[in-house]
């Protein structure tokens, strides 16, 4: 099923996985996926290695989650590294397997001299419209978006002309970063609707179960951990249980807001976990309107 096409009449909920590097890891993600297969996404995601590290282990992935549940899967795909010559035939490749979802990214800039591939697409606007001038629309495509910006971007007006340019070439909806701060996916979509962009942006979300992790990817990608919730998690940043049923709490309330506010759905990020998604789930799940149109996005 093209989640674009889903996004019209459903509620979104979708989770994303990454491949594990081992058989035992691979083991663990599919207790996972199948714990969380139960709830019915809408839609669940794979991740890609920005320098194509993970190319072969992404498609393997998606195709057993596209064989062997009865999941829509969607294959993140990175460009910077790869040839259009390597993008075609990956992106071939998940057409003959019936895979119709790509989220289209850049990735980040690998570190150190590094030369992109000739003619390579240097940014995911160049990819989105890569998919649509080869596979016209056997995708559905979505790309990322920043409610704080992408920490390249000088300033917000930049980070929406060029998330504009996207949604141009033909991206049909968004998964945003992960941000503990609603008010900043407020206003992101406010000022994206004034620029009359219009598809779905979906806010990712991301369970804390360990806080120094958090902190670490969150200075990464800019996203704002408000002193509240460092206040809350820091005294048991070294107790797992303590974090986590605190940070679930967080998650539940942030996710109580933002439907509350008729977002199109909600994007978790995982980490190949089920327990806290699974919990926050089930505390939200009496929320979740079943098949409208959204309001807000
Ligand atoms: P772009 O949209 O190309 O933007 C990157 C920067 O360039 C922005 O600052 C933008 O404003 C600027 N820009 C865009 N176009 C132009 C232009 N024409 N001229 C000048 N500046 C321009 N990374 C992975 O490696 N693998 C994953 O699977 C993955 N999944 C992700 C999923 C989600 C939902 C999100 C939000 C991010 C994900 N990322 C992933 C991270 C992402 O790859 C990085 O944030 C990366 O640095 C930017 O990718 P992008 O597609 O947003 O890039």
């Amino acid at each position: 099923m093209k989640i674009g096409e889903l996004l019209k009449s459903e509620f979104s909920i979708s989770f994303e996985f990454f491949p594990p590097k081992s058989p035992e890891g691979e083991r663990e993600l599919f207790e996972t996926i199948k714990e969380l297969e139960a709830l019915k996404p809408t839609f669940v995601s794979v991740t890609y290695g920005a320098g194509g590290s993970t190319r072969d282990r992404t498609r393997r992935i998606a195709y057993r989650i596209h064989t062997e549940t009865k999941l829509t899967v969607m294959a993140h795909l990175t460009c910077i590294a790869h040839s259009k010559e390597e993008l075609l035939e990956i992106l071939q490749d998940y057409k003959n397997i019936g895979i119709e979802n790509i989220l289209a990214l850049r990735g980040d800039m690998p570190k150190g001299d590094f030369q992109a591939p000739k003619g390579a697409c240097k940014y995911a606007v160049e990819l989105v419209r890569f998919i649509r001038e080869n596979f016209d629309n056997f995708f559905s495509v979505g790309v990322a978006s920043y409610p704080e910006k992408h920490p390249e971007s000088p300033n917000m007006e930049w980070e929406i002309r060029f998330f504009k340019e996207k949604v141009l070439a033909g991206a049909d909806f968004s998964i945003t970063q992960m941000f503990f701060d609603n008010s900043y996916y407020y206003r992101f979509v406010e000022r994206c609707h004034k620029e009359g962009i219009n598809i779905p942006i979906i806010p990712g979300i991301m369970p804390i179960t360990n806080f120094s992790q958090i902190k670490k990817f969150a200075s990464m990608c800019g996203a704002t951990i408000p002193q509240s919730l460092v206040e809350t998690l820091e005294p048991y940043a070294e107790d797992p249980e303590e974090t986590t049923k605190r940070g679930v709490e967080f998650a539940i309330r942030q996710c109580e807001d933002l439907i509350a506010n008729g977002v199109p759905g909600l994007h978790f990020y995982t980490l190949n976990k089920s327990r806290a998604t699974l919990l926050i789930y089930q505390a939200i799940k009496h929320l979740i309107p079943p098949k409208v149109l959204s309001r807000l996005c």
